[in-house]
Formats: structure tokens, sequence, C-alpha cells
């Protein structure tokens, strides 16, 4: 066992018995005595004699990384404990050891370590959470009745003041350790005290523009300010960092204001053909040099990316040339020995391998799609096919994620070629069925690298023509180049904000001796990938397909590729019309509700789940109206192949939800559960929705109706629910405040210095609040999490005022204030406006805003749409698998029967509810312990230079130290 956190605890016992059980007790865990303290005897009797101890003893367990030891002062005083009072503590938590939980106890010890082992703690009185072999939280009593936790993680599950910890990555972000977390809390806090030599960091985009490259730009100018750096924007990609001059400059931290809501690239970009040769390379070389850079991050595809490792690759080369021919001298080529480089793919077509998401793909597919719901409304009205080609050169992924958020009828797929020869047949035959199911319009999408199996191209004219034949009035969409324009999503926003600041990290932490790397992203974690393997990867999808080696094709794209188009494939070729075919082994009758308040990206996972179901022959009910609606009227209603497909892009909730629990009338639930003969349960929704599985579960035990597998799809904007990182509907939820804030800030371009208050939902989640303070580069963000603190507040209200004056009007829009509707219970909204007007001293004005129900957002975002469809096929698959039959014999085994599924640390996951709600759940405040987005907060204070009260108090840092520093 080794420490990861230092923590200092010191005790104090007047009985001298205790006094040495404690020291082997503590030596058993693996303490040693500091041999430092014990060999200098007098230092030790003085210091003793100073604190009016009698004997005194420092034990230390090692750390794993330097000054992460932690140790325990034990000292042996008058003015300790006395020993009955020890005696009677511990036997008072032998006896509660079954009937209290030891979380809640205020006054507990915590040292954070790697590793527990269990049988250190043999014998001893504890207490595992959880109670198995491999558990994360040990608590132990020690002689003197001490209760100390080691914990292996960050932050632990206590119970007391709803803890919590920034252990997981939330709705987006990388997994900062302690040391990140610091230096980002040093770094805000002024920023400019790092020590050594300024650093300074290029940065360039390249290739084509993509929403979302500003936002980047800025995070990597900022970040790098913040970490003692000073950065260079080189304008228009590689042509800059030949040219050199006035193309390369430096950038100040006001330069990059308003960087995060604009499209395309700000700094330029452009393919430059001398950057191919070595020629070009070697003035860039020069250029480099003589500005004093020796780092450079590369926003772009690729080609770019490759660029970029082949001139450090180079570098030695490079710069020996540039000695031998004089045009540096010994001085500059010593200190430029080393070319340190990290990429960010900028791209919509999110065609790199190795990362799931490239910077500009999701605001892409969002244009797409909104696009295509306008063609959509004129071909249902005339009853016309439209056949929609879509950009992203040999990757299909723009294609595969627009037709499942737009339900298109069929797609054209560079990776998935249709047969030579058979695909106008196959096609006719899937939109004929879809037609006779009942559908008016149809909507076929094909990706710009269309092939078929001998490589012909398929255009979208040969598509038109096919439907024509089968006599659909139909019409061609070319999207072009709208489909890159325009303000970044929220999800490209914070991906690129999030990449910039790793990237930057990353330049910094470089060794000669490191491969280059690029930042990428899995699920919902930002993660560093060799930029080599993962160019390789890349070009091996092109020549695979060019070898006609579609699988392997397809097996080099992204787990969430594979899935989805599986999923994609299996509903929408399904022979709906058919019954016989749909017909399963083992049939199922599966109830789907929702409770709670509407989550845009609802309507799509019930749809899915529905359409799954009829595929795999089982029947879905509907259960209308949330449990009030089944409770006092029966409300079940099967859902057939149109009614669902109907609701699949529509906002809201079709099937009707509010926040009635299963405790409007459990018996009335029951009976109607077991009248209808369902025999698994899926619950989306909410904080509610999870209440209701755990009250289900718990419930088993009297209904035998309940004994059925049943699932929880968390979908609320809160973000509140335990078991998942993030549930459906954030992200429609964050878009839409994404373009509220966008046009609240431009509202202020006339008046100028206005500042704005803005109200954001989320209960007792910060999450919504965080993310939007990220997104919209807000001032200052307010949570419940942490309160309101007055000396922050005036600090935040200083800061602002400094901002404005210093600004003097020159930057139009308006600045934003974010604020929890609950981040505390003694300021209102209307407070904090007054207090921020009442303290401006006339540097600016300050205006509410409130979006309330805006923030469901209308249409559901691509992103929830897709995760929806995602997550309901897997909550149908694990109905499926679970065991229908509960027996009351085998009960703690069946718990696994009753699971929330979720993105945990980049992985799809499904935990069983009675795991959750003991040990993730704080029921009072209605949230997860586990506060994953924490660093997200970190990073918004970080963007805006928000200067912070001191580290502890600003950051997750507080709660991590209090847990380990007694
Ligand atoms: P997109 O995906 O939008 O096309 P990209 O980065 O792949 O972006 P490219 O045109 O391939 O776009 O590359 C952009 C620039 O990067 C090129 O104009 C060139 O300057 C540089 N570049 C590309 N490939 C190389 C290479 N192999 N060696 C050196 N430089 C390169």
């Amino acid at each position: 066992m080794l420490a990861t956190g230092p923590s200092a605890i010191s005790l104090v016992t007047a009985d001298e018995l205790l006094y040495d059980e404690a020291i082997e007790f503590y030596q058993q865990l693996g303490f040693i005595i500091n041999a430092e303290w014990n060999t200098q005897e007098v230092q030790l009797s003085l210091s003793a004699h100073a604190n009016g101890s009698l004997r005194e003893t420092t034990l230390v367990l090692f750390g794993v990384g330097q000054n992460n030891d932690a140790s325990i002062r034990l000292r042996y005083a008058s003015t300790g404990v006395p020993g009955d009072v020890s005696r009677k503590q511990v036997k008072h938590m032998r006896s509660a050891r079954d009937t209290m939980d030891w979380r809640a106890v205020e006054s507990c010890q915590i040292i954070v370590v790697d590793e527990i082992d269990v049988e250190l703690f043999k014998d001893m009185l504890t207490q595992r959470i959880p109670p198995t072999e491999d558990c994360k939280e040990m608590y132990v009593v020690d002689p003197l009745g001490n209760l100390v936790a080691f914990t292996v993680q960050k932050m632990i599950s206590n119970t007391r003041k709803g803890a919590s910890g920034a252990t997981t990555p939330g709705y987006l972000t990388t997994v900062p350790s302690r040391e990140d977390l610091r230096e980002y809390a040093r770094a805000s806090t002024g920023g400019s005290e790092a020590q050594g030599p300024r650093k300074r960091i290029g940065v360039l985009t390249s290739g084509g523009d993509a929403p979302g490259m500003n936002a980047a730009v800025r995070s990597v100018v900022r970040s790098g300010i913040n970490q003692n750096c000073d950065v260079y924007a080189i304008n228009e990609g590689y042509s800059g960092l030949i040219k050199g001059g006035d193309m390369i400059h430096k950038m100040s931290w006001d330069d990059v204001r308003g960087y995060l809501s604009i499209g395309g690239t700000l700094i330029g970009t452009a393919r430059c053909m001398e950057f191919r040769e070595r020629a070009g390379r070697l003035q860039a070389c020069y250029n480099m040099i003589e500005r004093g850079i020796d780092a450079l991050i590369v926003i772009g595809g690729d080609g770019s990316l490759t660029g970029a490792d082949t001139f450090r690759d180079e570098w030695p080369g490079l710069i020996k040339e540039l000695l031998d021919t004089k045009r540096i001298d010994e001085k500059q080529y010593k200190a430029h020995q080393h070319l340190n480089i990290s990429g960010m793919v900028g791209s919509i077509d999110n065609d790199m391998a190795m990362t799931d998401h490239t910077i500009g793909a999701y605001s892409s597919l969002s244009r797409i799609c909104t696009n295509i719901s306008w063609v959509s409304a004129t071909a249902e009205s005339h009853s016309r096919a439209f056949v929609v080609e879509v950009m992203g050169r040999h990757c299909g992924w723009l294609a595969l994620m627009a037709s499942i958020a737009c339900r298109a009828d069929y797609v054209f797929l560079p990776e998935m070629p249709p047969t030579a020869n058979e695909w106008v047949g196959k096609m006719q035959s899937v939109i004929e069925r879809h037609r006779k199911g009942g559908r008016r319009s149809t909507l076929v999408v094909v990706a710009e690298g269309a092939i078929d199996s001998e490589l012909n191209r398929i255009s979208p004219e040969m598509v038109k023509d096919a439907l024509v034949e089968i006599g659909l009035d139909t019409r061609v969409t070319t999207l072009g180049h709208v489909q890159r324009g325009g303000s970044p999503v929220a999800f490209d926003r914070l991906l690129a904000t999030l990449q910039g600041a790793e990237a930057v990290r990353c330049v910094l932490e470089s060794t000669p001796e490191t491969p280059s790397e690029i930042i990428g992203i899995r699920l919902n974690k930002i993660i560093r990938v060799p930029l080599q393997e993962s160019v390789a990867a890349t070009k091996r999808v092109a020549e695979a397909i060019s070898k006609k080696d579609f699988q392997l094709a397809r097996s080099l794209r992204d787990s969430d590729f594979n899935e989805v188009l599986e999923n994609y494939l299996s509903i929408s070729s399904a022979d709906i019309t058919n019954k016989d075919h749909l017909k399963a082994a083992k049939p199922m009758r599966i109830g789907i509700i929702a409770v709670g308040a509407p989550a845009g990206g609802m309507n799509a996972a019930i749809s899915t789940a529905a359409c799954y179901c009829l595929v795999r022959g089982h029947t879905p009910l509907a259960i209308l109206n949330s449990w009030s609606g089944l409770a006092r009227h029966e409300s079940i209603k099967e859902l057939d192949w149109m009614s669902a497909d109907r609701m699949a892009t529509l906002g809201g909730c079709e099937i009707g939800c509010n926040r009635s629990l299963p405790d409007v009338d459990f018996g009335m639930i029951a009976y109607h559960l077991s009248k209808h003969d369902i025999d698994g349960l899926m619950i989306i929704g909410g904080f509610e929705a999870y209440k209701s599985l755990q009250m289900l579960e718990n419930a088993r035990n009297i209904f035998p109706a309940f004994r059925i597998p049943m699932v929880c799809l968390p979908a609320t904007i809160s973000n509140n629910v335990p078991g998942t990182d993030l549930s459906l509907g954030c992200d429609t939820c964050l878009n839409s405040l994404t373009t509220y804030c966008d046009i609240v800030k431009q509202s202020a371009s006339s008046t100028r210095r206005r500042a704005f208050v803005v109200e954001v939902q989320g209960g007792n989640s910060g999450f919504i609040a965080a993310n939007t303070a990220l997104i919209t580069g807000a001032h200052a963000c307010y949570v419940p999490e942490k309160g309101i603190q007055l000396e922050q507040l005036t600090m935040d209200i200083r800061h602002l005022r400094e901002c404005f004056r210093a600004d003097q009007g020159r930057q139009r829009a308006g600045r934003l204030i974010i604020l929890n509707e609950k981040a505390s219970r003694g300021f209102t909204t209307q407070n904090i406006v007054s207090i921020y007007s009442n303290e401006s001293e006339g540097a600016f004005d300050v205006r509410e805003a409130v979006p309330g129900h805006i923030q469901q957002g209308g249409l559901p975002s691509p992103l929830d749409q897709i995760r929806g469809s995602r997550l309901a096929v897997r909550c149908i698959k694990f109905l499926e698998e679970m065991p229908c039959q509960w027996s009351r014999e085998t009960r703690s085994d069946k718990s696994t029967s009753a699971c929330v599924i979720g993105v945990v640390e980049a992985k799809v996951k499904l935990t069983p509810i009675k795991y959750l709600w003991e040990y993730e759940t704080d029921e009072t405040l209605r949230r997860s312990n586990r506060m994953s987005w924490y660093p997200v907060l970190l990073m918004a204070n970080v963007m805006t230079g928000r200067p912070v009260i001191d580290e502890a108090d600003q950051f997750p840092l507080d709660q991590i130290e209090q847990a380990c520093v007694t």
C-alpha cells in the first residue's frame, strides 16, 4: 500500500499503553517510524517537551510520487484523550459496525492510497466499501478509537455533505491528476509563477477549415499563457510558417477573445505545396528558430499532421544544415535541438483513426441534420423522395450518423459498399417496404465517397434514377459547403477547449524520446494517441477500401461506428411488413416508460428501443404518462412500427412523462404489469426514473411482478443520475444554452459594457452551469456544490470591472456570469444582479437572463439522438440476456437484473442499482456523489483567467485536499 496523496494526521492520547498499541497498529498497515526523527533524539525530546508531550512518534506511509507521503504524528501527553474514552469509542464502533454507515462519520481521517491490501486489515475493526475483496475504501478503527479511511479514490464516496470526486471524465473531459489540478489552480490565480525560461509555442491551422478550430486556438493561447509560455499564431498554416515575418505573431490573452463562437479559422488555413518539399521545411525551421519557437501545435487533418511529424523527424538535420550554412549561430543551434509537436484533429469528416471524434464533425453533422429536417418537411408534404449527398470523402461517418439521426431509409457508405449490379433492386425493395409500412416520404443519404463493391462510384443521380423507377417523385440535394460553416456546436467548443489545454501539456511534457502525439477522445475521455500510428491506421482505411477489404476498413473505424452501423442496418432493413420474419426464439413483452421531465433524445431512444424490439420479435409496450398514467388509467399501448418511427426525430417525450413515482400505487402498478405480461422494463428519465428503479427493485420481495429484468436509461439535462457521466439531453440543452448565450452576448454590442447573469437549470447539480461557462467563455460560474462565497463574489466583481475598464469598449459583446438556479440558498438571481450592479462603479451595467424551458431544447441534437439510439439497443439486449425468472432464494444474485446503463470512464457500463444506490447516491440532494464534471468548472475558470480566493476554495482540490490532509 502506497500513499498517493499527502495526509498529515495528528493524534494525541493520554494512555501510554494505547500509544504503544497505536504505533504497532499503524506499523501493521505499512507505516514505518520516521527514522530521521528517531535518530535525532535531541530534536525529538525537544519537540516533545515543547508541546508538552511525554513521548512522540511520527509514522510515515511512503507515497507513490514525490511529496505524497502520508504521515501520522502520535503523541502521548497528559492533555490527550483519556484511555477510557478511547476504549469506549472502540466499543461503540464495534457494536455499531453492522448498523452504522461509517462514511457518515464527520471526524474520519482519510488517507489516499494506490491500492488496498485487505490482508493487512485482517482481524481489525473495519467496514469495506463496497463490501468485497476488491473494495475501494477501507474504514478502520484504530486502538485510540479514531476512524481512519484508506481509499483508492481521489474522492471518497462518503455520504456527508454530498461529497464529490473528480475522478472520472464529465460531459467531456480528461481526468487531470492531482498535480494537474494544482497546476491549473495555480495558473488561474495568476498564472505567472511557473519557473524556468518562457517556452515559445507556435500554433497553426492547416488543411480544410472546421468549426471549433478557433476554440482550439483560443485554448492553446490561454492554456499556454497560463503555463508561463509565449504563444505565437502562425497565419495561413504552413505557408505562414515558410513566409515568416508578420505571418508569425505573438498572441495575447485578449487576442483570442470572442473566438469560441466563430466558425472556420480566424488565423487562416491553406494547403501549401512548398511544405511538402525539404527546402520549404528548412525555411520553416529557420523562421521558427529566428522567433525562438521550439514547440508546434498543429490543428488539421491527417495530411497536416503527417507534415508536422515529418518536420519533427527532420528537425535535427534541418538545424544542422542551418548551422553549417551559418544561417543560425551555435547558441541558437544548441537551444533548439529538439522540436516538440502535438496535434489536434480538426476535420469535419471524422476520418482520423484511433480517436472517436474530430473537431468540427458534430457541428457539421448538426448542419446536415438541420438541412435534412427542412428538406424532410417538403418531402413529407409532397410525399416525395429526397437523395441527399453529404461530405466526408472516404469516410462515411457523417452519412451514417445523419442517417441514424434523421431516420433515413437507406444509406450508401464507402466502408460498406453494396454489391455491384444488385444495389438498385435491394434499395428499391427496402424503400417499397417502408412505404408500404406507412412512410409518406423517403430519404436516402449518399456519402461523398459512396461506391459499390467493384469500387464504381454511386452518385446521387444514379440513386435518384433508381427511385424514379419505382414511381417516386425524387429530388437530389447536395448540401455542399454549408456543411463546413457556422458557429461550432457545444460539443466542438468543449472538445476543442479541452484538447487545446491537453495539447499544451503534451508539448511541454514531450522529450526527444517520446513519439509525436495527437490529442484524441474516446467516448467522453480525452486521450493521447501516437501520431504515426493514427495516421497509418487512417491511411489503411483508404487502402483497404481500394483493395476491396471492406471489413478491414470498418474495423479501423471507431467502436461507435460499427455498433451504430449494425443497429441501423438491423432496424432499417428489417422486413417490417412480414410478421413471420420477426418471430423471436424467446418473445418478450417489454414495457417502456419515461419518468421525470422531458430531455432531448428520449424519443429517439424510445423509438429505437421499440423498433429493435419489433425486429427481434418482441412486443414493445409504451406506458403512457409515467407511473400515475399506469396506476390510475392503465395507460399502456402496444407500439407498432409506424408509431415508433414517427416519434424518432421529435423533441420532448411523445409517450408522456411526469415526476410520479411507483409509490403512487405500488399495488396497481404491479397488477397492471402482471396483467399485461410485462417481462422486461426499460425506464428512461432523470433522477425520478432512477429512483423508480430502486423502488421497484426494493419491492421485489413483496411484488412478484417486479421480478423481471429492468434497466434505467438516464435522460435529464441536470445530469445528476448516478451510474453515468453523461445523461441523454445534456448535449441538446448545452446547444440551446450556447445559442441563447451567444445571442445574449451579441445583444450588448450596441450598448457595450454590459454583463448578463444567466440563470441555468440543473437542480442541485452544477453540471450544466459548469459546461455552459466553459463553452460560452463566462467570467464566473456559481454552482450548488460550491455555493456563493462573499469573498469570491467580491473578487469576481472586481475582475469584471477591471476587464471592462481595460477593454475600453473595444470588445463589443457582453460578458456572462453563469448561475445555477440553486447555487445559493442565501442569494437569489435577482440579488446577484443587484450586487454586481451596485458594485460595478459605473464600469458596466448588468441584466438578468433566464432561459427557462429553452434549456430543454427544441429538436434533439444529433449526438443525443445517436447516443440515445445506441444505448436503447443495449438496453433491450440487456433485457433479453437477463433471466426473467427471479427466485426468492437467489435474490441477492438478481440485483444484477436491475441496472442503470451509462457512460462511465469512457465505457458503456451497466451498473446494478443496488450498488449505485448504496455507494454513489446522495438522495437528499438528488445527485450522484461522483461529480465527474468538476474539472470542467476548473478549466472554465482557467480559460477566462478568473481569480480565485484560493486554490483550496475554488476547485475540486478543496475536497480532494480535505479528504487527504487533516
Ligand atoms: P483535410 O482533412 O481538411 O484535407 P489535411 O490536413 O489532411 O486536412 P492536406 O491538404 O492533406 O489537408 O494537408 C494540408 C497541408 O499539410 C498540405 O498543404 C501540406 O502543406 C502539409 N502536408 C500534407 N501532407 C504532407 C506531407 N506528407 N509532408 C509534408 N507536409 C504535408
